[in-house]
């Protein structure tokens, strides 16, 4: 019988389902050494927010597939695991609207400062009718700039642009049609980009190539009315820039839902900004949401190990590797 590592703790049904196809052994993968001891015999392992590093896997001769509870699959070496055989598996779409309603959410929060004028509230200060100094900033007939116009992206510009009649601009490496006919997305330069944006989006996957891609200069280039909202990955801001920024008042505010560090630590300057509201890494983290992405993690590995899945496939060249 087949083994399966499962390194995040899964709901009953989806494990219910993996046993009836393979072993499942459940694994902290906060003991590194038992995680490690436990992938070396297995033949495919499930989880999400670990990184799995080549070391990790060195000697894991059966391992054949490795199944990610996300969308997002930097944990990964992508091109060590195609030179291994091992096929690595992803779970896009189930997670593309949940994430795309967090977004909103940082994006009206941050605007109409709404975790900062809530807390004011419950700390008894609403002692008189508000004026000008708790007054927020307009979402509805803004420009949002996103970086990273895909799928997640796309469910954005959706309720930006008939949801809040806001202008969508956008940089990707190649054009997206669709977002640019159903929701009069325009494509342009990132200097475009940051120069006009009263909302600036990151949604792009973290790779080498977007590692720090707004640093102190794309700051600097921003509004500064603009609020920067990062629900990608944290490394794609370089933050202490972001904190510099945001102290020395380059950009108007941040909503952030990830970080360089997570979770991010007691001593971070953002947690005392009242300009920033700052999520605990909760873009898909909805009980439907984590529940189908979990379930379709499950049918991804079981597929990949079967030989028959077709799709939520990373590295497809894998399969037709000689
Ligand atoms: P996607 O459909 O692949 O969209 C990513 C977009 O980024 C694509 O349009 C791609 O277009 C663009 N892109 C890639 N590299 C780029 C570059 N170097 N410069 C400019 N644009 C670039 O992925 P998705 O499903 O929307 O997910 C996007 C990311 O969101 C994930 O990778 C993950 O890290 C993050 N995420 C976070 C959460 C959360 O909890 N906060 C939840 C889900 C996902 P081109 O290829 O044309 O450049």
């Amino acid at each position: 019988m087949k083994k399966i590592v499962a390194y995040k703790t899964l709901p009953d049904d989806v494990l219910a389902y993996l046993r009836e196809h393979a072993e499942v052994v459940e694994v902290d993968a906060g003991q590194h050494d038992a995680f490690v001891a436990a992938l070396h015999d297995a033949d495919g392992a499930i989880g999400a927010s670990v990184k799995i590093s080549p070391e990790m896997i060195e000697g894991a001769s059966r391992l054949k597939a490795l199944s990610t509870i996300s969308v997002g699959y930097d944990q990964f070496d992508v091109a060590d695991l195609t030179r291994r055989g091992i096929v690595l598996t992803h779970t896009p779409d189930v997670l593309t609207e949940s994430t795309a309603d967090t977004v909103f959410s940082l994006i009206l929060a941050s605007a109409r400062r709404v975790v900062e004028l809530a807390e004011y509230v419950k700390a008894g200060e609403w002692t008189s009718s508000i004026g000008p100094a708790h007054f927020g900033v307009d979402v509805q007939g803004k420009t949002l700039g996103i970086v990273g116009l895909g799928r997640i992206g796309g469910a954005v510009a959706r309720r930006a642009a008939l949801g809040f009649n806001m202008r969508v601009l956008y940089t990707n490496r190649s054009p997206n049609p669709q977002a640019e006919s159903q929701y009069g997305a325009r494509r342009v330069e990132l200097a475009e980009l940051l120069a006009t944006a009263d909302f600036l989006l990151l949604q792009v996957p973290l790779t080498a190539q977007t590692r720090h891609m707004i640093g102190a200069a794309e700051l600097r280039a921003m509004k500064k009315s603009a609020i920067l909202i990062n629900a990608s990955r944290g490394a794609t801001v370089d933050e202490a820039a972001l904190i510099d920024a945001l102290r020395d008042g380059e950009i108007h505010g941040a909503g952030l839902d990830v970080f360089e560090t997570e979770p991010l630590p007691v001593s971070s300057p953002l947690l005392s900004m009242k300009n920033v509201v700052a999520l605990p890494h909760i873009g898909s983290a909805t009980h439907e949401t984590r529940h189908a992405m979990a379930k379709n993690a499950a049918e991804n590995l079981i597929g990949a190990l079967d030989g028959t899945l077709t799709i939520n496939i990373v590295n497809r060249d894998v399969l037709t590797r000689t």
